[in-house]
C-alpha cells in the first residue's frame, strides 16, 4: 500500500513522501510541496508568488485521499494544510523528509527548505512509520548573522523580532519593528535566512506546475496605493499576500517611503554579510 501511495503520489509530481504517528496512534501520510522556482529579485516572499498555496496543496491532497479510498473503502481521510495544531513541520520530520538547520527551517536533501507541507491523517490504514534522518544542517551561522531583527540566535528564535511576522502584522509598528521591515527590503515576508543558506544552493525547481504558473514577483506599490481596497483584492483574489488585507501593506509602503524621503536611501535585500 505505502507503494502505490508513493507511486500514484509521484504520478502528479509529488516524489518528496514519508510516513510518521499521530500521539494517538493514528498513520500520517507527509509530503512536500516544494515551491522554489528559482530567486528573481521581488518584494514578496518566493512563498507568496504562486497562486495560494493552501488552495494547491488541497488540491493534491484531495486527490491522493481520494485514490487511497479507491483502494480500501473503509479507509478514511482527513487532509490538512496550516490548519491544524498538529505541528506539521515536526511530522514532516519524524517522517524523515528533512533536518532542522539554525534558521529554523526544516531542510530537505533535495528541495532545500523552501517547501509547504500537507498531511493525510488517515483512519483504518496501518504503515511501517519511516524514520529521521541523521543529518544535520552546515551550521554556518550566515541565518544568524544575516537576519535583519536579529530574530534567530545559537539559542532560539524570537517571531516578534521577525521581518516576515511584522510584515504580516495589523496596526501601527514600533519604530524598532519598523527598522526590521525596512532592513529586510520586503514588503511581504522576508527569505534572507533560507536564501543564504547553503543548503538552498543548487536545490531542484519545483516539479509542481501549480508553483510554476501565474507568478507575481514584485507588488507594484502605485497599485496597493491606488487601488480601492475592493479593487485590489479583485485584483490579487487567491494570493497569499491579501489575506491580512491591504492596509498593513500599505503600511509596509509607508515604512519604506518614509524613510526614503527622510534620507534618500533605500535598502536593498540582496546584500548580505559574507
Ligand atoms: S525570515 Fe527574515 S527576519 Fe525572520 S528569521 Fe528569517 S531572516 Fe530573520
Ligand atoms: S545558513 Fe548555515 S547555520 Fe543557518 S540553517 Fe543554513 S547551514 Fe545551518
Amino acid at each position: 500500500m505505502k507503494e502505490k501511495i508513493r507511486l500514484f503520489a509521484k504520478s502528479l509530481g509529488i516524489t518528496e513522501f514519508g510516513v510518521t504517528l499521530t500521539a494517538a496512534n493514528k498513520t500520517v501520510l507527509v509530503f512536500l510541496f516544494p515551491y522554489y522556482c528559482g530567486n528573481k529579485k521581488g518584494n514578496i516572499s518566493l512563498y507568496a508568488r504562486s497562486p495560494d498555496y493552501h488552495l494547491i496543496v488541497k488540491k493534491y491532497l484531495e486527490k491522493i485521499a481520494g485514490y487511497i479510498k479507491s483502494l480500501e473503502i473503509n479507509i478514511s481521510c482527513e487532509i490538512y494544510c496550516d490548519n491544524n495544531s498538529l505541528g506539521e513541520r515536526e511530522l514532516a520530520y519524524t517522517a524523515g523528509l528533512g533536518f532542522y538547520g539554525k534558521n529554523r527551517m526544516l531542510i530537505n536533501p533535495t528541495y532545500g527548505s523552501y517547501f509547504f507541507i500537507g498531511c493525510v491523517i488517515c483512519d483504518g490504514l496501518i504503515l511501517k512509520a519511516d524514520t529521521p534522518l541523521n543529518k544535520i544542517c552546515a551550521g554556518c551561522g550566515m541565518c544568524i548573522k544575516n537576519c535583519p531583527g536579529d530574530a534567530l540566535s545559537e539559542n532560539g528564535f524570537d517571531i516578534t523580532k521577525c521581518a516576515s511576522e511584522l510584515s504580516q502584522k495589523k496596526g501601527e509598528l514600533t519604530e524598532a519593528e519598523k527598522q526590521i521591515i525596512l532592513k529586510s527590503g520586503f514588503l511581504w515576508g522576508c527569505d534572507i535566512c533560507q536564501n543564504v543558506c547553503p543548503h538552498n544552493k543548487n536545490i531542484k525547481l519545483t516539479p509542481i506546475a501549480d508553483f510554476k504558473e501565474n507568478l507575481i514577483f514584485s507588488l507594484p506599490e502605485d497599485d496597493i496605493v491606488s487601488l480601492s481596497g475592493r479593487a485590489f483584492l479583485k485584483k490579487y483574489t487567491g494570493r497569499a499576500f491579501t489575506w491580512r488585507g491591504k492596509n498593513v501593506l500599505l503600511r509596509n509602503i509607508k515604512i519604506k517611503t518614509e524613510r526614503i524621503s527622510d534620507n534618500g536611501n533605500q535598502n536593498n535585500n540582496t546584500s548580505y554579510k559574507r
